[in-house]
């Protein structure tokens, strides 16, 4: 499928309020693990970064972790993954995820989840990495982040090209479709000749 060997997922530390977020994170950590993609995640076994790394395992799936030192206790580290990379600090985390997947995807979550979003989408726009980059969406929850994008279209800070690579997907199976589909858009300060 279009090279996606490993898929970074970012999502809350946190369950959420809605039992729907934990069914969508055990939907997606299920289905990555059957269709023999792993799972490249935040390494600890709190909120809903637990339950998309338990349902990828209990699926026979590849699971590999990565966690800064100073998160081992306040995250619950996780101890049945295929791997666990204990790094020094989240600027090393983030690379390493980032080395690690073939494409990116946000679970709802919170600012930590958006933060590491934005990092790999932003990257995708200046040409740092060509990999596919998803909005999970469950229940409308990211559809105010979706109308922020829309304004910043309108408003002149945003190409709709770019807003338009952001991918948006509601199942497993359209996020799997839309990866298989992958372009990766002309870079923003790429030249024309
Ligand atoms: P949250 O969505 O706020 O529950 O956070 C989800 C995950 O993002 C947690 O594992 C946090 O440790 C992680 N996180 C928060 N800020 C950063 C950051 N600057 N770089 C990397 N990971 C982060």
């Amino acid at each position: 499928m279009n090279g996606i060997r490993r898929v970074a997922v970012y999502t809350g530390s946190a369950p959420g309020n809605d039992p729907g977020f934990a069914e969508a994170a055990t939907d997606v950590g299920g289905r990555l693990a059957g269709a023999g993609i792993g799972l490249v995640y935040g390494g600890g076994h709190a909120g809903l970064m637990g339950v998309v790394s338990d349902a990828a395992l209990a699926a026979g799936g590849e699971v590999f972790g990565v966690i800064p030192q100073a998160l081992v206790d306040a995250e619950l580290a996780h101890p049945g993954l295929t791997s666990l990379e204990v790094v020094p600090d989240m600027h090393v985390r983030k690379m390493r995820m980032a080395e690690l997947a073939d494409g990116f995807v946000a679970l709802p979550g919170g600012p930590g989840t958006l933060e590491e979003l934005f990092e790999a989408w932003t990257w995708l726009q200046l040409g740092f990495h060509r990999k596919p980059v998803a909005l999970y969406d469950v229940d409308g929850f990211w559809m105010p982040l979706i109308a922020m994008l829309d304004g910043m279209v309108d408003a002149g800070f945003l190409a709709a090209t770019f807003r338009d690579s952001l991918i948006v997907v509601r199942t497993p199976d359209d996020l799997l479709a839309a990866f298989d589909a992958w372009e990766p858009p002309t870079p923003k300060f790429a030249r024309s000749r």
